[in-house]
């Protein structure tokens, strides 16, 4: 198998300092294996997405000397691969046209909630519209208690999915409890991001995936996704997001500031220092010895987490 990586930044600002940890890491992780890295721009969500964004971002990296292996793959040249993907869990019977609004959901939790029940969607229109009209797409989960089997490799209800971190260690999600059927087609006309980072990992033939920890909730989901659409999983490892004084993860909402393409090394030194890569100090002001030490570092860092995690 050869190494193949990715770093798929939402074009809704520029490149902040928590966007380069997850490139840095994703970067170092495809050099360590000898492999090779792939930009993505995930612009599918039209409403969110900032012209002029993308771009920036690809320059920054450039700058930061941080170059793809390939020519960057825009998410918004790839809807009919999204729309053969529904197509192909239509017919298989796993996806059902969903009449909630946000407002039904919301009120039916909450009656959930006196009842000491979990957040998922409720399965309100799993068995028909109730005459609504059809707004959304949804993925069938299965039932919490349907099909006591091996899922993942370890034994559980057929909506547990399993799946061993190579930063964070064990992981475990139950979707029919903690998430329930969610959407792959949004009701205001918009590729959810989790059908769009599956299908497009599969088509670019993706081995490994290396992303802030903020998108470990999804995992589950995509990989009962992979599966229902037969395609590989990738390993995948969570980096520890980066967040300002309240705590709060780094983003343009909570005031990260755009990185200045001017220093790459300040900024790159700070982030190594994120993932504890040990850096023995800053000799050369050069990008060359940066990447060649953090690569090495890496490469360690990981070997340590090996070791110290539970398996
Ligand atoms: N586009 C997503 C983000 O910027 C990342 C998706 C991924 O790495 O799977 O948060």
């Amino acid at each position: 198998m050869s190494y193949r990586g990715r770093f798929a930044p939402s074009p809704t600002g520029p490149l902040h300092f928590g966007s380069l940890v997850s490139a840095l890491a994703s970067w170092l992780d495809a050099r360590a294996h000898g492999g090779a890295w792939l930009v993505r721009v995930e612009d599918i969500d039209g409403p969110r997405t900032v012209p002029g964004a993308a771009e920036d971002i690809l320059a920054t990296l450039e700058a930061f000397g941080l170059h793809a292996d390939e020519p960057p793959l825009c998410q918004s040249e790839r809807t009919a691969r999204y729309q053969e993907a529904l197509e192909q869990l239509r017919d298989a019977g796993l996806v059902y046209p969903c009449g909630c609004t946000r407002k039904e959901i919301s009120d039916s939790l909450l009656n959930a909630r006196t009842r000491n029940t979990t957040l998922a969607y409720p399965g309100t229109c799993r068995n028909g519209l109730h005459g609504k009209p059809a707004r959304a797409w949804r993925l069938r989960v299965p039932d919490g208690d349907a099909g006591r089997g091996v899922a993942g490799g370890i034994t559980g209800d057929a909506a547990t999915i399993t799946f061993e971190d190579r930063w964070q260690g064990l992981q475990t999600q139950n979707l029919a409890t903690e998430v329930g059927d969610f959407v792959l087609r949004r009701a205001d006309d918009q590729w959810a991001y989790q059908l769009a980072v599956v299908v497009d990992d599969a088509d670019a033939g993706i081995t490994h995936i290396v992303r802030g920890a903020d998108l470990m909730d999804s995992t589950a989901r995509q990989i009962y996704l992979q599966r229902c659409l037969g395609v590989p999983t990738p390993r995948y490892l969570h980096v520890p997001v980066v967040t300002n004084g309240l705590g709060e993860k780094l983003s343009k909402q909570t005031g990260a500031t755009a990185l200045d393409p001017s220093r790459p090394l300040d900024a790159l030194y700070a982030a190594a220092e994120h993932l504890k890569l040990e850096m023995s100090g800053r000799t050369q002001e050069s990008l060359q010895a940066f990447y060649d030490a953090a690569t090495t570092a890496w490469a360690r860092r990981i070997e340590t987490l090996r070791t110290i995690t539970p398996q």
